[in-house]
C-alpha cells in the first residue's frame, strides 16, 4: 500500500503542534491520516476522530489522547489508531492520577531512554511533556525539578535545540531504586483453584496488572477481576442447595449473589462469624468495581486483591470438612 506523504506544516490535531517534521499522509483504510509528533508520538487517527478533536466537547480529553499515544510510541513501539471510541473513553474517565504516578512515569522514562548506566538522557519539556499523564509543559518541569532536588536525576548540562530549550539529566542509583521499589509493591498472585476458568481469568487480571502505567491496562485488569467472580458464581453456585435468588440485570451483580450464598453455606455458625464478615466485606468492595471506572494503579490493585480475597476465602472452604 503506497502512502502519500505530504510535505510541509502540518498542525497536530491532538496536541496542536505545527512544524515541519509532523508529516500528514493516507492510511491504509483511505479514511485515517497518520501524523507524527514530537510530542505525541507516531499515531492514525480516524475521519470522525480527527473531527471529533476539533469541537469543544472533546478538548479536556486531549492532553490524556496525547499522553496515551506517546506512551504506546516509547514503551510498546506501537503506532496506535486515535478513534471515537478512544476518544470517548479518555473523555469519560474519572481520573485520580497521584503526584507518585506522575513522579514515576517521569523516572520511568528516564530510565527508558537510559542506554546505559550513568549515561545521560536528552529532555525537552516542549516535547516530551505528554510522558505526565495529562500534563503540561508546567507538570512536566514541576516533577523533574523535584526529582533533581530530591537526587533522584542530576542536572547536567542544557542548550537551545531549534526552538525549544533542551537539557540532559542523568538518573542516580537513589531514582532507580525508586522505581525498583514501586515495582515491587504490586500484589502477589492469587492462589492456584481448582477451577481453571477462574485460574485463567485471574491470570489475565494479574498479568494487565503489571504490563505498565496505561489506563487502558488497569481497566482490562478491572474486566478480568470481574469475569474471574462471573466464573467462579458459575463454578461454585448450585441452586438446589444454595438457594433461589431473583437475578438482577447484570452478570456480576448475580455472580456476587450466587458467591454471597455459597458464603452463607460454608462459613456457616458462630464459630465462623468472622470469617463470614471477611468474606462479606471482600464481596462488598468487589462490587465497588463493578461500575466505577479503574483509571488508577491503585484502584486496579485494590480491585485485584479484593477479587482475590473472595476467591481464595472461597476456595480455602470449598469442598472441604469444617
Ligand atoms: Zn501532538
Amino acid at each position: 500500500m503506497m502512502n502519500q506523504s505530504t510535505k510541509g506544516i502540518h498542525t497536530c490535531p491532538i496536541c496542536r503542534y505545527d512544524g515541519n517534521d509532523i508529516y500528514s499522509d493516507t492510511g491504509e483504510s483511505g479514511d485515517s491520516v497518520a501524523f507524527d509528533c514530537p510530542r505525541c508520538g507516531k499515531y492514525n487517527i480516524t475521519g470522525t476522530a480527527n473531527t471529533m478533536v476539533q469541537y469543544e466537547k472533546w478538548q479536556k480529553s486531549l492532553p490524556f489522547l496525547s499522553s496515551w499515544t506517546r506512551e504506546r510510541n516509547e514503551y510498546y513501539g506501537e503506532v496506535p489508531t486515535v478513534d471515537s471510541y478512544r476518544i470517548k473513553l479518555e473523555s469519560n474517565l474519572h481520573r485520580q492520577i497521584s503526584e507518585e504516578d506522575s513522579i514515576v512515569r517521569v523516572l520511568k522514562y528516564i530510565n527508558h531512554k537510559t542506554k546505559s548506566p550513568g549515561k545521560t538522557v536528552l529532555i525537552v519539556d516542549h516535547y516530551d511533556f505528554p510522558i505526565v499523564n495529562g500534563g503540561d509543559e508546567d507538570a512536566f518541569r514541576y516533577y523533574m525539578k523535584y526529582l533533581v532536588r530530591v537526587g533522584y536525576v542530576t542536572y547536567c548540562d542544557d542548550g537551545e535545540l531549534g526552538d525549544a530549550w533542551a537539557y540532559c539529566v542523568r538518573l542516580e542509583i537513589d531514582g532507580r531504586d525508586k522505581l525498583r521499589e514501586f515495582k515491587s509493591s504490586a500484589v502477589v498472585k492469587c492462589a492456584r483453584t481448582p477451577w481453571d476458568s477462574v485460574n485463567q481469568a485471574l491470570d489475565a487480571a494479574h498479568t494487565n496488572l503489571h504490563l505498565g502505567e496505561s489506563t487502558s491496562y488497569f481497566q482490562n485488569c478491572a474486566h478480568s477481576c470481574r469475569e474471574s467472580l462471573v466464573k467462579l458464581a458459575g463454578e461454585i453456585y448450585d441452586e438446589s442447595k444454595h438457594g433461589a435468588f431473583q437475578p438482577d440485570k447484570s452478570s456480576y451483580s448475580n455472580a456476587l449473589t450466587k458467591i454471597e450464598l455459597v458464603v452463607g453455606e460454608l462459613l456457616v455458625g458462630g464459630k465462623k462469624k468472622e470469617e463470614r464478615s471477611m468474606a462479606k466485606a471482600a464481596i462488598s468492595l468487589a462490587n465497588k468495581f463493578a461500575h466505577a471506572e479503574v483509571v488508577g494503579r491503585t484502584q486496579a490493585l485494590n480491585c485485584y486483591s479484593s477479587v482475590k480475597a473472595v476467591v481464595e476465602i472461597v476456595n480455602n472452604s470449598f469442598g472441604r470438612k469444617p
